[in-house]
C-alpha cells in the first residue's frame, strides 16, 4: 500500500494500487468486473475500487438469468459474445453456472401466437413446445397452452457469482481491489477517491444506477432513473427441480425479441382488460432456481429518480399469487424478500466519454448480467489503444 496526496484536497490517502495502473475500474458489480476481466485478458494492469466491502448492488439481487435469446440487436450480440465467458469463469472462479436454457410458458392462445412468431424469426434457437413437453421440462399449473424452449440461455448463481469473480481476478495478480473506497471524481491521469488519488492511463466508471451521484448531467442527458423491483425467495413446493429459467406470458411484454412480435400487442390488450393490476406494476412474472433448490421469483418494475423507502406489500402478495398459479400450487413459503434497483433509461446501454481516457458505462435496462461481458469487450476496443 502506498500513501499519496490528493492534488485537490491535499489529503493523504491510502490505496492498494502501488503504481500507475493501465485501467482503473470503478464499481465491482458485474459491469465493472467484466471490464476488469476483459482488460486483464489483454495483459493490462487493472485496479478496481468499490465503495462497499462487497458488491451488493443489482449484480447480487437478480435472477442470474443469462437471457440472451429473447434480446435483439446489440443486447443479443453482447449476450451471445459473453456466453462462453460466463461458462469459463464459472469453471475457473468456482461458482454455479448451468446451460439450463429457458422455458417460456404460454397460458393463452395470444401468448402462444407470440412464441410462434418469435420462433419463426430465430431458426434453430427456439423450439416450440406442446403442453406435455412444457410439463416434461418444468412443473407448471394446468392451464398451459404451449411454450417455447430457448436452449442457449444460462442460469448462474446470482448471489455468489460477483464475489467469486472478484476473488478469482485478484488471484490472477493482474487485478487488485480497494474495497470501501468511493470514486469522488475522474481527473486527468486518473481519479480522486475517498482514500486519495489513483493514477491510471484509462478509467471506466461502472456504478450502475448511481451514475447520477457523480455525473448528474450525464445521467440527466440520458434520462437515467432507478427501476425498483420486488423479489422473493420461496421454497420449491413442487417436489421437482426447476432446472431451466421460467418466463411467463408477461415476459412477452418485457424482452424486445418477444415484444416486437405483432401478437404481443394483443397480449397487452388482453392483460390490460383482464388484469390491469399486473400492468400497473409492470410485472414480469419469472423464476429461477437458486443453488440450494429454492426459487427466486419476481418481479415488478417502478421507475423514479428517488424511491420512497416503503415497500408496498400488495406487490409481494401479487407476485406470490401469480407464481403459485404458474407452478400449479396454492401457496408458497417465503424464505426472503428484497428490493432490487437497476438503472433505467430509454436505450439499453449508456456509454459516455467525459474525457478521452474515461468512459461511463451503464446498462440502462435489466439485462446487465446477460450483456456485461460482451459490452465490456466493445468498450475496451474503443478506449484502450
Ligand atoms: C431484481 C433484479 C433482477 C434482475 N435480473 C436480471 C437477470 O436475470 N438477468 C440479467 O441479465 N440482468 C438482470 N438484472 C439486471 C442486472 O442485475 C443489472 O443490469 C446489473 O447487475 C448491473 O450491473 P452493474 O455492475 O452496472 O451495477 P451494480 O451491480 O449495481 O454495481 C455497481 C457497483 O458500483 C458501486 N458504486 C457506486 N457508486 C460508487 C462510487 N462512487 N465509488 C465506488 N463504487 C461505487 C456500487 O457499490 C456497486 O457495487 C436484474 C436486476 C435486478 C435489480
Amino acid at each position: 500500500m502506498n500513501a499519496v496526496s490528493d492534488p485537490v484536497t491535499g489529503r493523504v490517502g491510502h490505496v492498494k494500487s502501488e503504481e500507475r495502473v493501465d485501467l482503473l475500474v470503478v464499481g465491482a458489480g458485474i459491469v465493472g468486473l467484466a471490464h476488469a476481466h476483459a482488460a486483464q485478458r489483454r495483459g493490462l494492469r487493472v485496479h478496481v475500487i468499490e465503495r462497499d466491502d462487497r458488491a451488493v448492488g443489482a449484480s447480487s439481487r437478480n435472477f442470474g438469468h443469462i437471457c440472451l435469446t429473447a434480446q435483439t440487436g446489440r443486447a443479443h450480440d453482447f449476450g451471445a459474445a459473453g456466453r462462453s465467458t460466463w461458462l469459463e469463469l464459472a469453471r475457473d472462479a468456482g461458482f454455479r453456472a448451468e446451460e439450463a436454457g429457458t422455458v417460456v410458458v404460454a397460458r393463452s392462445d395470444d401468448e402462444f401466437a407470440v412464441l410462434h412468431e418469435f420462433a419463426a424469426t430465430r431458426h434453430g434457437d427456439v423450439e416450440i413446445l406442446q403442453p406435455g413437453e412444457v410439463e416434461a421440462r418444468i412443473p407448471s399449473g394446468g392451464s398451459v397452452v404451449g411454450g417455447a424452449w430457448l436452449p442457449a440461455d444460462l442460469r448462474v448463481d446470482p448471489r455468489g457469482a460477483a464475489a467469486a469473480i472478484a476473488a478469482w481476478l485478484e488471484r490472477t495478480r493482474r487485478v487488485s481491489f480497494s474495497w470501501n473506497t468511493s470514486l469522488l471524481d475522474v481527473v486527468d491521469g486518473g481519479a480522486r477517491t475517498s482514500r486519495g488519488p489513483i493514477e491510471a492511463t484509462d478509467v471506466v466508471v461502472c456504478v450502475g444506477h448511481d451514475v447520477d451521484r457523480i455525473f448528474p448531467d450525464v445521467a440527466d442527458a440520458a434520462g437515467v432513473e432507478r427501476c425498483r423491483l420486488h423479489m422473493l425467495q420461496v421454497e420449491n413446493p413442487t417436489g421437482r427441480p426447476v432446472h431451466p429459467a421460467v418466463l411467463s406470458g408477461l415476459s412477452l411484454l418485457r424482452y424486445s425479441g418477444f415484444s416486437s412480435c405483432p401478437s404481443a400487442a394483443r397480449v397487452r390488450e388482453r392483460v390490460r382488460a383482464e388484469r390491469p393490476e399486473l400492468l400497473d406494476c409492470a410485472m414480469n412474472l419469472m423464476l429461477t432456481e437458486l443453488p440450494d433448490g429454492t426459487l427466486a421469483i419476481g418481479d415488478t418494475h417502478h421507475d423514479a429518480r428517488t424511491h420512497l423507502p416503503y415497500a408496498d406489500e400488495q406487490y409481494d402478495e401479487l407476485l406470490l399469487a401469480e407464481a403459485a398459479s404458474l407452478l400449479g400450487t396454492r401457496r408458497l413459503t417465503v424464505r426472503s424478500r428484497w428490493r432490487g434497483v437497476y438503472a433505467a433509461a430509454d436505450g439499453e446501454f449508456m456509454i459516455a466519454a467525459p474525457t478521452s481516457t474515461a468512459r461511463i458505462v451503464t446498462v440502462t435496462s435489466g439485462i446487465g448480467m446477460t450483456t456485461a461481458f460482451g459490452l465490456a469487450e466493445q468498450v475496451l476496443d474503443d478506449l484502450v489503444s
